[in-house]
């Protein structure tokens, strides 16, 4: 039986568990995207536990502008 995990920077749920070649580190929503570049940078596969509710839309940094040109 799968308990919530907690975030390792905060006491609120993991939602996305980061695979390092060292182990594992867990983080919710708001330090998942914090760290993520350095995650990327030292390897990390980030996977979301099959226990965390989804994430929720990822908005890039470009789709903030609503006029997309055609
Ligand atoms: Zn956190």
């Amino acid at each position: 039986m799968a308990l919530p995990e907690h975030c390792d920077r905060c006491p609120a749920v993991a939602r996305v568990r980061a695979e390092l070649p060292f182990g594992e580190l867990l983080f919710c929503t708001h330090h998942a995207r914090a760290h993520e570049d350095r995650l990327r940078t030292l390897g990390a596969r980030l996977r979301i536990p099959a226990t965390a509710p989804p994430l929720p839309p990822v908005r890039s940094r470009r789709s903030h502008d609503p006029a997309v040109p055609r």
